[in-house]
């Protein structure tokens, strides 16, 4: 990440995640920089997407497009399964995917298992246009805890398990192996599903391959959907899908619709149509799914 002021006086945050790429905003003003234990934290006020918080200098939510990534990473598994009564978030640190997943009144608990407090700290006190106070939710219950330590250990059980993790550097490396997938399979309930945020295909296709290539040896049901978040630059955004249970994906529009109408969830990128369609995959995203697949056949 570098800023840059421009002759004309206005600075510009630029994002360097993807090799020869880069995203850039023309920041307002800087709200907070700072390291935490684990991570360097900054958050700005942008232009163009409004509060912006970025983690090792890679945005990771902003106040405008936030909806885009949280309600499909949140309600596609959650209707999909009907009767999620007991949900985990590893990561998710703004409370933006914590805010989608209580507003399902059927979740009777959410544990939350983030590795930085200081963001949550952050989030907390000047992100809550995005996680609208949902840390007070009775039903919520926060770990702060390497994902991964919590999986290999947790004795909970769940019906919905949601990564919302950085990307596989720093802190958010394990969690995107084996071992860590693994872990989340023998914490769900009989028909449970894992779903994972797997990053933008265009850039970082070995990312999805990789998840792939594990889901498909562990889940009877292995793959992935879409979603488009505007600041996530590159098209379309995966997200994994990892399952025992078949008929989840199979859940029809008709009984989706049914249960989003009996939940008031205000969504303005969610709808059973788009849930439906999310699984439709392009070429060039089913060939990295297909080829990690067939890799897992043969080799396992
Ligand atoms: N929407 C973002 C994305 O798609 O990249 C993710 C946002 S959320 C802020 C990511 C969270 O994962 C951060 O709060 C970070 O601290 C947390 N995190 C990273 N590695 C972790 C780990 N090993 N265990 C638990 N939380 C972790």
């Amino acid at each position: 990440m570098s800023l840059k002021r421009e002759d004309d006086g206005s600075v510009w945050m630029h994002e360097h995640l993807h090799t020869g790429f880069s995203t850039t905003y023309r920041l307002e003003e800087t709200l907070f920089d700072s390291n935490t234990p684990h991570q360097r934290l900054v958050v700005g006020r942008t232009e163009a997407f409004g509060n912006v918080v970025w983690l090792d200098g890679v945005t990771q939510v902003t106040e405008r497009d936030e909806f885009c990534y949280h309600e499909m990473l949140a309600h596609v598994p959650i209707l999909a399964h009907g009767m999620a009564k007991s949900v985990l978030v590893i990561g998710g640190g703004d409370g933006g995917m914590a805010e989608e997943v209580l507003k399902h009144k059927s979740v009777e608990k959410l544990v939350m298992v983030e590795i930085d407090a200081g963001v949550i700290d952050f989030a907390r006190e000047h992100l809550s246009s995005i996680n609208k106070g949902c840390f007070d939710d009775q039903r919520f219950e926060l770990v702060i805890a390497d994902g991964k330590d919590f999986a290999a250990t947790s004795e909970n059980r769940f019906d919905v398990i949601i990564v919302d993790s950085t990307d596989p550097v720093g802190p958010g490396e394990v969690l995107f192996t084996r071992s860590f997938y693994s872990d989340c399979k023998r914490m769900l309930n009989d028909g449970g599903v894992l779903v994972t945020q797997n990053g933008v295909p265009w850039f970082q296709s070995d990312e999805l391959h990789n998840t792939m290539f594990n889901f498909a040896n562990l889940f009877a049901d292995a793959g992935c959907y879409l979603t488009v978040v505007p600041t996530y630059a590159g098209g379309f955004m995966a997200l994994g899908w990892g399952t025992d249970n078949s008929n989840l994906r199979a859940v029809d529009e008709a009984t989706l619709q049914a249960r989003f109408e009996a939940v008031d969830l205000n969504c303005r990128y969610y709808n059973p149509a788009v849930h439906k369609a999310a699984f439709a995959l392009p070429g060039f995203i089913a060939d990295i799914v297909d080829k990690a697949t067939q890799q897992a056949d043969e080799t396992g």
